[in-house]
């Protein structure tokens, strides 16, 4: 099902709480966004989904208010289950969800990620969560520990399961969906949905709807340049185009660390303020 996406729709169209709409008009969410509007009326009926659109269409949202509609806070269990790919996006996703929590009495969200000690994460189960964020690798330590238990999962969300495939964590999805609940909902979000992803995610998913919303900018919004220098040239190059556009803020992506190092160097020598970002810093350096 492909969505056009300029017909607004309010949430109070859905059945959630007027807690819950309150809540949303409390953040500034005042109708739904497309992926919203497509795919919550089926997360709702409890279908599995599969749902597709670009960065900053609101998914978590989407998600989000699917798990806390039919999450009971009385039971102590694990009732909702994230899994991102990385540390920053699962921090993202627990704070997004604990806003959407406001309007419900003590709900518990925990992430679980790597780069942190175990053990105040075991401590934290035991205390009991409601909503579980979590990397793949570090939960299936958990899961490999018994420290947890995804036998209640009501709902599994598999979000940016694209990246997690490209990042070689689809042996450990599979572990982690073994650990939940068979009776579980199941929603997979992701940018891109290639056939591959189709054949390998058919177990996961139960008669799952597939729900795409296209991108919303048209590629003409977009102003797409080219500069064709040597690699020698290339962080130079970078630098000069940063004199000329001046812009308030920048992303630059490059395909290696050492790549980011120099860059990041070369910028600074300018008098630009850069900072690096990749996998193999410390925690701190990284939500830096
Ligand atoms: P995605 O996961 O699709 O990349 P996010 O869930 O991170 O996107 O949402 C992007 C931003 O949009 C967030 O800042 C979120 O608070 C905001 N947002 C989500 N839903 C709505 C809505 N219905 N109206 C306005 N803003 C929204
Ligand atoms: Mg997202």
């Amino acid at each position: 099902m492909t969505i056009p996406t300029d017909t607004p729709q309010s949430f109070a169209s859905l059945a959630l709480s007027s807690a819950m709409l309150a809540n949303l008009e409390s953040l500034g969410y005042r109708e739904m966004t497309a992926i919203q509007a497509a795919s919550l009326p089926e997360i709702l009926q409890q279908r599995d989904v599969i749902a597709q659109a670009k960065t900053g269409s609101g998914k978590t949202a989407a998600f989000g208010i699917g798990i806390l509609a039919k999450l009971n806070p009385a039971y102590f269990a694990v009732q909702g289950l994230v899994v991102c790919p990385t540390r920053e996006l699962a921090d993202q996703v627990a704070n997004e969800l604990r806003r959407l929590a406001r309007c419900i009495d003590n709900v518990k969200i925990l992430t679980l990620t790597g780069g942190t000690a175990m053990r105040p994460q075991i401590a934290s189960l035991e205390h009991g969560a409601h909503i579980v964020v979590a990397t793949p690798g570090r939960l299936l330590d958990h899961i490999g520990r018994n420290s947890i238990n995804l036998g209640t999962v009501q709902t599994l969300v598999l979000d940016e399961a694209d990246r997690m495939v490209d990042m070689g964590f689809y042996e450990d999805i599979v572990g982690i969906v073994a650990a939940c609940s068979p009776r579980r909902q199941t929603l997979l979000f992701s940018a891109t949905y290639p056939d591959d992803m189709r054949q390998a995610n058919q177990s996961f998913l139960r008669d799952p709807v597939e729900i795409k919303v296209e991108a919303q900018h048209a590629s003409s919004q977009i102003e797409q340049l080219f500069f064709m220098v040597t690699p020698e040239e290339r962080n130079q190059a970078v630098a000069q185009l940063l004199f000329a556009y001046r812009p308030t803020s920048t992303l630059a992506f490059c395909n290696t660390k050492i790549h980011c190092r120099e860059l990041t160097e070369e910028l600074q020598a300018q008098g630009i303020d850069a900072i690096a970002l990749y996998g193999d810093l410390e925690q701190r350096e990284r939500d830096e």
